[in-house]
């Protein structure tokens, strides 16, 4: 479509080729029993796309955000579904970033090789909902352990990961100086607590995403569990979340391409009073609309993963590529439906398929609010709403 690195354009056909093995019908009947896309996560994993950002010490290939980047773009531009392994990428570089050395010996290497999943970030909770800085679930310090008790909502992939990202408060809000204190990260390796403290349940929602709540009942964790410095969570977590805003804005791209690509071979092909759709202006524009739609927000996508892999803080250029895209693949999403008038709504098109997982992305993992909120105080310096 344009120019691109070489490096990358040889990863974009290598996921291309993988995801040809995982057609339509597998993420159909995947969807239709709400069943995990195991296979294709295995696949995944085999080839080593899941441990692109793992430096190659620990056994990954030691890549930059923009090509985890295109591995995910490409994932949802062939019609797969990226969301049943995406949070492996940036909860993983977390663990990189602030984990210690023995942590990061212990798990990196397992993770690479596929033997570990690390698919669970639990950070919502059902009273904070946006708020992160007022989540409940608490961890007490005991000897040589901590005691976790609360709850999670969301966290997806629970299930079938064996580690988890925990977020929670070791020091009551009233007793930090500042409310981004008092919150900690800890990697729990989830073999040994479920059923032992941590109850996990699905939640079934309007697209396959495995997504559930847990439980934590006085659940015992080792001390040796928490990343970095106890109460100084949040702002590790914030990194990765500027992380998984590019990434997911990645996806998004590789979504609406989907769409764009599908509507206009469906226009093309599709014939109505002798003459196809494609042919009609009012079928022409909004197709042409999406494609420049998009290729504004993948500008931003790029240019967010360049600032990220510089070092620089991407929060802005993150949440504006997070959003942009968003908004660019469920614009195309719905013009797709539209394009397709009734057949948008057939289980053998996909388009109601990918149309309900594109869904998502405006809310989760942030809400187009929280990031025009975040513009007008921090780019702007408007003033503090809430
Ligand atoms: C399928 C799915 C998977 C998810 N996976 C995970 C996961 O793996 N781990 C995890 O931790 N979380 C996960 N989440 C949670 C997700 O990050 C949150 O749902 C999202 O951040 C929105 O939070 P909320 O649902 O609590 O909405 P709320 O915070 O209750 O907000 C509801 C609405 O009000 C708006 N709003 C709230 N406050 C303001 C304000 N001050 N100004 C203007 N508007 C406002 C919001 O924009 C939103 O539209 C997932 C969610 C879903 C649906």
């Amino acid at each position: 479509m344009h120019d691109e690195r070489e490096d990358l354009a040889e990863i974009r056909r290598a996921v291309r080729a993988l995801c040809n093995e995982f057609p339509g019908e597998y993420w159909r009947e995947k969807d239709r029993e709400r069943a995990y896309p195991g296979e294709f996560v295995d696949a995944l994993t085999k080839a080593g796309f899941l441990a692109a950002l793992i430096p190659a010490e620990y056994g990954g290939s030691g890549l930059k955000l923009d090509a985890a980047c295109v591995i995910m773009e490409e994932i949802q531009a062939a019609g797969c579904n990226g969301a049943a392994a995406h949070a492996q990428m940036y909860v993983m570089n977390t663990l990189l970033r602030y984990g210690d050395e023995e942590q990061k010996a212990a798990y990196l290497p397992g993770i690479a090789s596929g033997e570990l999943r690390l698919q669970a970030f639990g950070v919502s909770e059902p009273t904070s909902g946006t708020d992160t800085l007022s989540l409940k679930t608490r961890a007490v310090r005991d000897g040589d352990h901590y005691v976790v008790n609360g709850q999670k909502i969301w966290t997806s992939r629970a299930e079938h990961s064996d580690l988890m990202a925990l977020l929670a408060r070791t020091t009551p809000r009233e007793e930090v100086a500042s409310k981004t204190e008092g919150l900690s990260l800890f990697l729990v390796d989830m073999r040994e607590v479920v059923g032992k403290g941590m109850t996990i349940k699905p939640i079934r929602t309007m697209m396959n995403h495995s997504t559930t709540e847990v439980f934590f009942d006085d659940m015992r964790i080792p001390a040796s569990a928490l990343i970095g410095e106890e109460g100084k969570g949040f702002r590790y977590i914030l990194s990765g979340m500027n992380a998984e805003r590019i990434l997911i804005g990645a996806e998004c791209i590789g979504d609406a391409k989907w769409f764009i690509e599908r509507a206009t071979a469906y226009a093309n092909d599709r014939g109505v009073f002798g003459r196809p759709i494609g042919k009609n202006q009012g079928i022409q524009f909004p197709i042409a609309r999406c494609y420049a739609q998009m290729r504004a927000a993948e500008l931003m996508v790029h240019h967010a993963a360049e600032v990220y892999d510089r070092g620089g803080n991407a929060g802005a250029e993150a949440n504006m590529a997070k959003m942009l895209a968003s908004e660019a693949s469920w614009a195309a999403a719905d013009m797709c439906v539209q394009t397709h008038g009734g057949f948008g709504f057939a289980e053998e098109y996909d388009v109601e398929r990918k149309f309900r997982e594109a869904r998502l992305y405006t809310v989760a993992p942030i809400s187009t609010n929280l990031i025009l909120s975040y513009l007008a105080e921090h780019v702007l310096g408007l003033p503090r709403s809430y």
